[in-house]
């Protein structure tokens, strides 16, 4: 790592190249890339060793009961200080006065009805999208500078997954493994797995996960959960009629289930409910532009000065900031803007 700092444009292919000769071991190490990006001739190697230093050193976690239970644990904390939260309501302007960011305007949905509200703050914590915040949330000018300095940042890969209601858990049936990566055997080096993630499902790599291995107070009354998830994109499904779109879905969901059938026999037979989520459907409810799970593509020697663009009060706390995607970078991102707000009133308090 130290080492590699002074490198920011590597990849992790040169270092993986320069130390290890063969090409399964490479493939090994490389199984759970797609919990970061798609390609590994193009992840920045200092994000890479962050992220999968952490993997190798065992710190991994799950949060018991699924990661509703974060939001529900953080959503406390904000109500414990006096805050609220306000569901079903979308961000649509930040608002400026004298030229400087003083409030958000949004829209709160009430059943058919629909609510425009305004409330006021000295600090703006952004979570929307990077892109979203440049082309829709802020206004004239403060917009246009920060598309610009945006434009040829990438963004980031998306998932598919497949969700999997089981009568018994996979562990009954017999899986031993918490978490399964699967190569397709058309996969012989690294240089096959950005195209394999672009190939039809019958052939894509996927990571099969076992919810019955852990402790993870998902299911009830001897039942499993289970999923599957891949690279996707999302053009591979846009423009289709409803219609359509349902029926490829369906298929998917067939293909995926014959493969972990082949993996784990008896696993057809425990299914009792499966449900797939496109890139459209991480869009839906995240709203982030193709869907993109870990906000911009951490490519080597990615700026990240587009947080410097921002007028001084608006901070950016999610997998579009400086720490980039996933719960650790999240997390950590939402973190060090509270120091940074933290530090900010203290110096201006001791300066009045
Ligand atoms: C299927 C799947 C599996 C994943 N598995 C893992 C995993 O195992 N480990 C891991 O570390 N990461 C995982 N990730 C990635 C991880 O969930 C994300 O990187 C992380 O949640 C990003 O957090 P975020 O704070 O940036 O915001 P997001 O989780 O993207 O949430 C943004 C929120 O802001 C809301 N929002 C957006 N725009 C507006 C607006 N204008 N007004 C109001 N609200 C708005 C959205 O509705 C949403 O609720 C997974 C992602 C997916 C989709």
């Amino acid at each position: 790592m130290p080492g590699a700092v002074k490198k920011r444009t590597r990849t992790s292919e040169t270092k993986k190249s320069q130390h290890i000769r063969n090409d399964d071991l490479k493939l090994i190490l490389l199984g759970n890339l797609r919990y970061f990006h798609d390609d590994p001739y193009s992840i920045s190697l200092n994000y890479y060793l962050v992220a999968q230093g952490s993997y190798y050193g065992g710190k991994a976690s799950y949060v018991k009961g699924g990661s509703q239970q974060l939001s529900n644990a953080l959503v406390s904390v904000i109500e414990e200080n006096g805050g609220t939260v306000k569901l079903n309501s979308l961000a649509v302007e930040i608002i400026f006065k004298n030229d400087q960011p003083s409030g958000v305007r949004y829209e709160s949905v009430k059943g058919k009805t629909k609510e425009e509200f305004s409330d006021y703050a000295g600090v703006i914590i952004v979570n929307a999208s990077v892109p979203a915040l440049a082309e829709k949330l802020l206004p004239g000018n403060h917009g246009i500078e920060l598309s610009e300095k945006i434009k040829y940042i990438k963004i980031g890969a998306t998932l598919l997954t497949v969700y999997f209601g089981f009568s018994k858990s996979l562990r009954e049936v017999g899986n031993r493994y918490y978490s399964t990566f699967v190569f397709d055997p058309a996969i012989k080096t690294q240089k096959d797995i950005l195209q394999n993630n672009h190939s039809g499902f019958e052939t894509r790599s996927f990571t099969l996960v076992d919810y019955s291995q852990l402790d993870s107070g998902l299911a009830t009354g001897g039942k499993g959960v289970g999923a599957v998830c891949c690279i996707d994109y999302a053009s591979d499904w846009e423009g289709m009629d409803r219609k359509f779109y349902l029926k490829k879905k369906d298929h998917v969901a067939e293909t995926i289930v014959a493969r972990c059938e082949k993996l784990i026999p008896g696993f057809r037979n425990a299914l009792e409910f499966v449900e797939v989520g496109t890139p459209l459907t991480v869009n839906h409810y995240t709203l982030n532009p193709t869907g993109a799970v870990y906000g911009f593509a951490q490519n080597p020697g990615k700026p990240t000065d587009y947080l410097n663009a921002l007028p001084e009060s608006i901070y950016v706390a999610s997998a579009w900031g400086k720490f980039g995607g996933g719960f650790s970078g999240s997390i950590y991102s939402g973190f060090m803007t509270a120091l940074d707000v933290l530090r900010k009133n203290r110096t201006s308090n001791r300066s009045n």
